[in-house]
């Protein structure tokens, strides 16, 4: 299949690349580089020894957009491209609502004109909030209050009327828990500008002695030993349920939760850090993060028993492959 990959310079976009390139497929990203490097994409060309193309545009831009759907036959549409900083959100409310919701609709819009019927979207765990865990699909959404994560529940909402309207579409709704780690080979991988919002690159960042320790936001919660616990699933795996949902796409709207079916505390976390890599992370408790949830966790099932996918790494793989990337790559 000949594959458009939006956002495939980013963490989860550029492994997907990987991915999809090593099982045969042909990739053309579009992505303008606002949170990542061309030299992501250098790196994927390096790991796969095959070609890509790539356009730098900003997907909320129909013409330019469409100039790539008339340029190639497109079978399919991976649609990572975002922002995602949920505090950045809160104070660009516009930019968020503009950015990530354009984006879906412009490019649906592509779709129906060229008649590309398959599309996968990067959603979230967020759009579940404050649910009973484990998440499973079929729960009534309570999407987080904060415009990032309303904006992956109305993406969701567009794409699946925008189906329900055009016969023979096939819509994967992904719902990404906590993705982690790198490539095996070091070369990509989560590479935030300025200082980390999420867990695991703060980590990578104080083990480095790029930041002096690790604030525990919270232990206090109802959990196994009071820290928040997330599900974590290492980002090749997340990469391979992509290739999965593509190529296994059926008409209709489907919703698949991408995790591992586990929860890990913060301290879980930390704890298997220090073991994985043979290290000490200085760390101390700090309050509660304001909108943060006490745990996040997956059902699995529906996404193994029809895509056939299953996380198989776990998490000693997910901390030595983030602390590799972290020691090497500066892209
Ligand atoms: P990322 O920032 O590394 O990748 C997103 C990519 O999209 C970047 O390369 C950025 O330059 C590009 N981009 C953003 N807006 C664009 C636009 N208008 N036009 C063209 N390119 C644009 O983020 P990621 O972690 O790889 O996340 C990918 C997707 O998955 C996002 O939609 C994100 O919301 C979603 N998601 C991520 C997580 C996570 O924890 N990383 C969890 C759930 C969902
Ligand atoms: N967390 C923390 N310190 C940090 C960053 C995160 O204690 O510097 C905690 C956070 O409160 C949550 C977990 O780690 O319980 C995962 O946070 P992250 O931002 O990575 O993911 P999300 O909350 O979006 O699921």
């Amino acid at each position: 299949m000949n594959i458009l990959i939006t956002g495939g310079a980013g963490f989860i976009g550029s492994h997907t690349c990987v991915a999809l390139l090593e099982a045969g497929h042909s990739v053309v990203v579009a992505d303008n580089l606002c949170n990542s490097s061309a030299a992501a994409l250098e790196r994927v060309r390096q790991i796969t020894g095959k070609e890509l193309l790539f356009y730098q545009i900003d997907v909320t831009a129909a013409a330019l957009v469409e100039g790539i759907f008339k340029k190639h036959r497109f079978d399919g549409v991976i649609h990572f491209a975002g922002l995602k900083a949920v505090g950045e959100s809160v104070e660009q409310p516009l930019e968020y609502y503009y950015n990530n919701t354009v984006s879906t609709m412009v490019l649906a819009a592509a779709c129906r004109k060229y008649g590309v019927k398959r599309f996968v979207f990067s959603s979230s765990a967020t759009v579940y909030g404050e649910n009973e865990v484990p998440f499973v699909e079929t729960m009534a959404l309570r999407p987080a209050a904060n415009p990032y994560g309303r904006t992956k529940a109305m993406s969701e909402q567009i794409l699946s009327d925008a189906a329900r309207a055009e016969p023979g579409w096939a819509v994967a709704l992904l719902r990404y828990f906590n993705p982690v780690g790198a490539h095996e080979s070091g070369l990509i991988g989560e590479a935030p500008t300025g200082v980390p919002n999420n867990l695991m690159p703060y980590i990578t960042q104080v083990a480095r002695g790029k930041l002096a320790k690790l604030r525990i936001f919270g232990d206090d919660y109802p959990t196994i030993d009071g820290t928040g616990v997330r599900d974590y699933i290492h980002v090749c795996d997340l990469a391979e349920g992509h290739l999965r949902a593509l190529e296994g796409l059926r008409p209709g709207v489907h919703r698949y939760n991408l995790g591992t079916g586990r929860g890990t505390s913060v301290l879980q976390l930390v704890k298997a850090f220090e073991k994985a890599n043979g290290l000490k992370l200085p760390c101390e408790i700090a309050a509660r993060r304001p909108g943060d949830i006490a745990e996040s966790y997956a059902d699995v099932s529906k996404a193994e028993r029809e895509l056939g996918w299953k996380a198989r790494r776990d998490l000693v793989q997910m901390c030595r492959d983030a602390w590799r990337f972290e020691q090497g790559a500066e892209i």
